[in-house]
């Protein structure tokens, strides 16, 4: 069985945008993969040398208050069934109570999970980056997903422990 990775964030993050890079489609690749349901959006992916099965929560949708109903549904089960988590926020925007929410359940339940800051092309990524440390989840990656900027060295650290 291959090794799941699971894409959690609020909307607009860039979840899918990193879905597709990763499995190299524009349409979700739909497959059955024992023990996953289907109300979600798997794929596999096989990047830079990579092979495992992605997940992509497009069911997170909702204000920014509806936390705990947005954390309920689709992104708790896909963080239920992944062996790793990439939890997206958006470099440009700094923390937002949606995150704030997120973060704290990935705490609570103790799975490895990874920040990922999406978005660093044109901006001052270090600085950027520097203000999802208080998430509290450790280190933080700065990604480009929609140029694939900072992706390799990203799958490269998610994999080098497993
Ligand atoms: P999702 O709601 O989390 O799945 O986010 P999407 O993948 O649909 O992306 C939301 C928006 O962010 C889209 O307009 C994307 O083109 C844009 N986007 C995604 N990745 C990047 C990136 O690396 N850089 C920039 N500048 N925009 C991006
Ligand atoms: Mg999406």
């Amino acid at each position: 069985m291959l090794p799941v990775v699971a894409l959690v964030g609020r909307p607009n993050v860039g979840k899918s945008t990193l879905f597709n890079r990763l499995t190299r489609t524009r349409d979700a690749l739909v497959a059955d993969f024992p023990g996953l349901t289907r109300d979600r959006k798997y794929g596999q992916a096989n990047y830079d040398g990579y092979q495992f099965i992605v997940i992509d929560t497009a069911g997170v949708h909702g204000d920014e208050e509806g936390i705990d109903k947005e954390m309920a549904s689709q992104s708790l089960r896909a963080i239920d069934e992944a062996d790793v988590v990439l939890f997206m926020v958006d470099a440009r925007d700094g923390i937002t109570s949606a995150d704030l929410g997120i973060a704290k359940h990935l705490r609570s339940i103790g799975k490895k999970a990874y920040i990922v800051a999406n978005k660093i092309d044109g901006i001052d990524a270090e600085a950027a980056q520097a203000d999802f440390y208080e998430l509290g989840l450790g280190e933080v990656y700065g990604i480009a997903a929609a140029h694939g900027r900072g992706v390799e060295s990203l799958l490269h650290r998610c994999f080098t422990p497993l």
